[in-house]
């Protein structure tokens, strides 16, 4: 079963969490099975995603979705997973001619989304309940390191977004196969009465880097095989066995991470009505119908001459303008 693992280090600035993403995992590839499958790398990079995704969605206080967008210059145009405030996960990929043929399955971003150094990576909160004109927050970084060289991988890039964007020391590992898609996430706390070099406790400041310092690395240890094969508890206590670590009890089955699509049949006709009628009628006259199929989850929307007459009847999603009122 898919499962999310929280945990503290007793007494310092630092926490952490494990994901592993298995059942659902291979959902996301089975539903993908029956349409066109991805080639390996571009899955490995959507497993990396998907948890990261979770890893993301759980670290925040946010009641909304947690968009990580990879916008690519190379044959993969666009990879993409959502993570909802319950840990539902989605993603999909857009790809436009061929993936380079690898024998370990694994490419760097450079050769997938990053060929011509114009690759950006995109987090976006988006608010569950909008109020009028809001809009979600947005942090954009670059696939490219402070020097301008090419980030290799999906977790460079994610540690340098949480530290511009968020101003926190992270250490993320991901790694992900046709079995398994997983993560692990060490994060410094901002000091309590930071600057107050009175108080109780590790309050020192070259006390707390060291502590975090030491646990990133022995984070950033962890090997992918090790990741992919290895159970959370067997993973923690190999990294950690000499630290004090608390832990929170397991998030799993419907509290845990779990392939959950948010289309729906309303939602495609939002998206034929924007397309206008016209379009939509053009579509209906050549094909006899319109056939929509959802990239995340795979599932097919049709709609017939009678569906199309009925959504343009129903008129715009807004409230009309005093014009249309009768
Ligand atoms: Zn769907």
């Amino acid at each position: 079963m898919s499962e999310l693992h929280k945990f503290l280090f007793e007494g310092l600035p630092v926490r952490g969490m494990l994901v592993r993403l298995t059942d659902s995992w291979r959902e996301v590839l089975a539903r993908r099975q029956s349409g066109e499958p991805f080639d390996p790398p571009v899955r490995q990079l959507l497993g990396e995603m998907a948890a990261a995704g979770v890893l993301m969605q759980a670290n925040i206080k946010f009641n909304g979705a947690v968009v990580l967008q990879i916008f690519g210059d190379g044959p993969v145009k666009l990879a993409v997973s959502e993570t909802t405030p319950d840990l539902g996960f989605r993603t999909t990929a857009k790809v436009v001619g061929d993936v380079p043929a690898t024998d370990t399955g694994t490419l760097p971003l450079s050769e997938m989304v990053n060929l011509h150094g114009q690759g950006r990576c995109a987090v976006t909160l988006d608010p569950q309940d909008k109020l009028p004109g809001q809009q979600p927050y947005q942090g954009v970084v670059p696939l490219n390191g402070d020097n301008g060289q090419a980030l290799t991988k999906l977790s460079d890039v994610l540690q340098q977004y949480m530290l511009k964007s968020e101003q926190l020391d992270t250490t993320i590992v991901l790694a992900a196969d046709d079995n398994i898609a997983a993560g692990l996430l060490i994060q410094r706390l901002p000091l309590e009465g930071e600057g107050n070099l009175e108080g109780e406790g590790k309050t020192d400041q070259s006390e707390a880097d060291e502590d975090f310092n030491r646990i990133a690395t022995l984070a950033a240890s962890l090997k992918r095989e090790e990741l992919l094969t290895l159970d959370a508890e067997t993973i923690l206590h190999r990294l950690f066995w000499e630290e004090k670590v608390l832990r929170f009890e397991p998030q799993e089955g419907s509290m845990g991470p779990r392939f959950q699509c948010t289309c729906s049949r309303e939602r495609v006709g939002n998206m034929l009505r924007g397309l206008g009628k016209e379009e939509v009628d053009s579509v209906i006259e050549e094909q006899g119908r319109v056939d929509v199929g959802c990239d995340f989850c795979g599932v097919r929307y049709q709609f017939d001459s009678v569906d199309v007459s009925e959504l343009f009847a129903q008129g715009p999603d807004h409230p009309p303008s005093s014009s249309n009122l009768q």
